[in-house]
């Protein structure tokens, strides 16, 4: 079937050859050497995703094969929903181990991404909890994959975007909690120096910041510093459900567009940092916690037709603030404001195209504006040269130069990619990094 698909951003659609097998044989029979990429539930923010010709959905192997209630162990097929997953394994007392920001994921799409979560400074991302993974290739050839059985297959597929086959079954560890809630603490701060190093030093399992970037003036920038941890008090989970989310129509996402203005985030940033200000430390649902944004399922209707764009870029702690306030004067310039800001801890860890390093990551959401691109290549050239990295799950605009400082185990990957034959999968991304 024709479909118009994008990334989550919903910058630059595309007309495309989309097709939703429901089994193995049926997906077997679209492998016929023409290009193909694989997608889960799209919220990957670029073009990772998509493809013209042709763009195969996980989404209908949807079955969780196997959960041991006992000993959290579950495995799954990859169009298995997280928000699908979590209202299965909660009620018995059992999370996911790392999280993206979002339920509405595939557990494919978490895993070609290698997520990290709040706790990646900790727990590091998805790789270090899977236990193994039922790859198809194109030839159709199942693969059984882990850190001992086919190790480079292993690594390059988890992190790897789709280009290493499909993946049709994912076993993974959760991890045990006692309570749906989280004890959180938040503390505030007026500079960006004071909030990374309290950012670097918290023990907490779960820390992420907000930062106002219209705060920003003369070094001083406001931010509220968010640290959580399972609430450790026994209590009897039972008949967890998720609370009822909105999905916003056509006409309200144009009226919210037409609001949506650098005048009403700043006040709209004002009116939340004043609001939370009071509210040092309390216990809140791990729904509101980790997926404060799903309350409305498709908020990024809201940015209308042109869309906009995720930048997260991960940079050595030396380099941090410096690097950090250097773009946003950029961005400020430029008049492309950041309406949403995060900054999170990080650690090095596995995967052939791993996007973590020691260090911190900043996501900034920008509107989509005609010289949003020009800027963003600026803005690459200030991560390589900090030593940083773009992550590929929110990447639309990076070239294969840029790429390839930030990204050295590339020639590693386009090996395994020769090795087993895999030049007939590309998305629009890899094409562009020429991967
Ligand atoms: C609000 C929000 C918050 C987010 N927060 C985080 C975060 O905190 N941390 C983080 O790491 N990410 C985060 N993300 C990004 C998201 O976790 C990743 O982009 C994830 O890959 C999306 O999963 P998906 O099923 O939508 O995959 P898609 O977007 O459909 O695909 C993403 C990639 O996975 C590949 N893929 C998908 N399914 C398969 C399959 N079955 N076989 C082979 N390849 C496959 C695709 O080819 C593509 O390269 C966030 C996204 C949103 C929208």
């Amino acid at each position: 079937m024709k479909k118009i698909i994008s990334g989550w951003g919903k910058i630059e659609p595309i007309s495309a050859q989309a097709y939703f097998p429901t089994n193995l044989s049926n997906l077997k029979k679209l492998f016929n050497k023409v290009d193909m990429i694989f997608r889960g539930n799209g919220r990957s923010y670029g073009d990772s995703s998509i493809q013209k010709n042709k763009t195969i959905f996980s989404l209908r192997f949807n079955k969780i094969l196997k959960f041991n209630k006992k000993k959290g162990k579950i495995k799954v097929q990859s169009g298995v929903l997280l928000k699908n997953l979590l209202e299965k394994t909660i009620p018995n007392g059992w999370f996911v181990p790392v999280s993206p920001g979002t339920k509405y994921v595939s557990i494919g799409g978490m895993v070609a991404s290698n997520v990290h979560g709040k706790n990646q400074h900790i727990d590091g991302c998805f790789i270090n909890f899977i236990k193994s993974i039922i790859l198809i290739l194109p030839n159709g050839e199942k693969k059984y994959l882990s850190k001992k059985n086919n190790k480079d297959l292993f690594y390059a597929t988890c992190g790897g975007m789709g280009l290493t086959g499909f993946i049709l079954e994912v076993e993974f560890d959760l991890i045990k909690i006692n309570s749906t809630t989280i004890n959180q603490k938040k503390l505030y701060f007026s500079s960006l120096e004071k909030l990374i190093s309290k950012i670097k030093k918290s023990k907490a399992k779960y820390v992420v910041s907000w930062v106002d970037f219209f705060s920003f003036n003369n070094n001083k920038i406001k931010s509220i510093l968010y640290t959580g941890d399972h609430y450790s008090k026994n209590e009897y989970i039972g008949n967890y459900s998720f609370k009822r989310e909105f999905l916003i129509n056509k006409y309200i996402a144009i009226i919210v567009n037409f609001f949506l203005t650098d005048f009403l985030i700043h006040l709209f940033n004002k009116i939340k940092y004043f609001l939370e200000f009071k509210n040092k430390e309390n216990i809140v649902d791990l729904n509101n916690f980790f997926y404060p944004l799903d309350g409305l399922i498709n908020w990024n209707t809201i940015y209308g037709k042109k869309g906009f764009a995720q930048y997260q870029f991960a940079i050595p702690y030396k380099q941090a603030s410096k690097t950090i306030k250097k773009i946003f004067i950029i961005l400020g310039k430029n008049n492309l404001k950041p309406y949403l800001v995060v900054i999170k801890n990080m650690k090095k860890d596995l995967g052939t195209l791993t996007f973590s390093m020691d260090g911190i990551s900043v996501a900034i959401d920008v509107p989509n504006k005609n010289n949003l691109k020009s800027v963003f290549k600026k803005i690459d050239k200030i991560v390589v040269s900090a030593s940083g990295k773009i992550y590929l799950a929110k990447d639309n605009f990076i070239n294969n130069s840029n790429f390839r400082k930030m990204y050295k185990n590339y020639n590693e990957f386009i090996k395994i990619r020769k090795k087993y034959n895999l030049s007939f999968i590309n998305s629009s991304q890899s094409i562009r990094l020429k991967i």
